[in-house]
């Protein structure tokens, strides 16, 4: 029984190298995009950030794509840009990175945490409803994992009283809805590109939106909420630009977009990857008891930013499945601590367990597993093989 020895207790683990949770595609074709813009004009916003919006706008919807710094920016460029400020409220899914409600706080408004649903982990329009109130100004869906939200059910709750919707697609880049992008589900929708994204960029993100007053307003808001570029002036022969309302220098750099462009070229391919190694992942596990896949629902085309899991193994918890895949070198990992569990949020903001009982429960047992487009079959039957060990190694509690 020593090959069954979990590596947690001496036994040899099942990997000899650590396979990541998530982790960058970079071939020379990207490394000669970024040396060709290196040796140009160009090293900030310039023209490689507009081939790269134009080429976003392609796999988004068509709409209108504003490129800045990062995630983060992103929805504090879309929150701003609906004029979201001091007294208002922003409904956000509390099962997300704690960015999606931050940005909230950057505005200064509030966040206000709404449940998810228990198999997809989805916001739960029912709960998004129940959370709106005479101040919200937005309702955020996380389209978590790389599914896209119940936009049709949300568009419902904002529908008669004209609250815009806004999509954190940072895990859900290529992915639809009813034949629909993500990207042109919600009214905005923020992209990141940092390195475990589906594009990376080093650092980077992105707006989309079919409502071009909105995305003006993002591109001034992105550098210092000045009505003229630096291009523009080059190009006009003047000096001379105006501070028309407050901004930041949430701008991309040339270097970073030349990357993003020469990234999206090979995004069919990734997202062809990441949903052949999901379908492995999930016929693998169909015959490991208690551990178990989120529901995909049938009217979406996934884009598997993440390979989530509730471990409900009897007798173990999430914690010692953690430490044990770890230990077989398997680089599990969770997506999320509930944001309004962050101690910031308990101490500053008042929040508490309770407040959303389904994320809270999600949060006991969820366990992401390795995917991303670098890794092959094999190192799928690695996970599963691990998974397997761990899973049948019996009654086990995290210390
Ligand atoms: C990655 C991510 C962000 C933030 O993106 P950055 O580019 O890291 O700032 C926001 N929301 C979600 C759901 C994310 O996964």
């Amino acid at each position: 029984m020593a090959a069954h020895r979990l590596a947690l207790d001496g036994g040899t683990p099942v990997r000899e190298a650590f396979l990541p949770y998530g982790r960058q595609q970079v071939d020379e074709a990207d490394i000669d995009a970024v040396a060709a813009v290196l040796r140009g004009d160009w090293l900030t916003t310039g023209p490689s950030v507009g081939a790269f919006e134009a080429a976003l706008s392609a796999v988004v919807g068509g709409g209108e794509v504003v490129a800045v710094s990062n995630g983060t920016a992103a929805l504090h460029a879309a929150y701003a840009a609906l004029g979201i400020g001091p007294g208002d409220e922003v409904v956000v899914p509390s099962l997300t990175f704690a960015a999606t409600a931050n940005a909230a706080l950057y505005v200064g408004a509030k966040p206000v945490f709404a449940d998810v649903d228990p198999d997809t982990l989805l916001l739960d329009p029912a709960s998004a409803a129940a959370a709106v109130g005479p101040r919200t100004r937005a309702i955020v869906g996380v389209d978590y994992a790389g599914q896209p939200c119940d936009w049709q059910a949300l568009r419902e709750v904002t529908g008669s009283r004209g609250i815009p919707l806004v999509a954190d697609g940072c895990h859900a880049l290529g992915a639809t809805r009813e034949g629909t992008p993500v990207g042109a589900l919600a009214d905005l929708t923020t992209f990141s590109f940092h390195p475990v994204k589906h594009v990376a960029t080093g650092e980077g993100g992105a707006i989309s939106t079919a409502d071009p007053a909105l995305s003006e307003r993002m591109r001034r808001f992105r550098s210092h909420g000045i009505s003229r570029t630096a291009a523009e002036r080059a190009a006009l022969g003047t000096w001379s630009y105006e501070m028309t309302s407050l901004g930041y220098n949430y701008r991309l750099s040339d270097i970073q977009a030349a990357l993003g462009t020469s990234q999206l070229r090979k995004l069919p391919g990734f997202l062809a990857t990441r949903r052949s190694l999901a379908a492995q992942l999930t016929a693998g596990l169909s015959d490991i008891p208690g551990v178990v896949p989120l529901r995909v629902e049938s009217d979406v085309t996934h884009a598997w930013h993440l390979f989530v899991v509730r471990w409900r193994v009897p007798g173990q918890d999430r914690g010692f499945a953690f430490s044990a895949l770890r230990a077989e070198n398997i680089g599990v990992n969770v997506h999320y601590l509930p944001v309004h569990l962050h101690r910031y949020y308990r101490e500053i903001h008042g929040t508490g367990p309770g407040m959303c009982p389904a994320a809270e429960a999600a949060y006991d047992e969820i366990l992401t597993l390795p995917l991303h487009p670098g890794m092959a079959a094999a190192d799928v039957d690695d996970v599963l093989e691990a998974v397997r060990k761990v899973a049948g190694a019996g009654p086990r509690l995290s210390r």
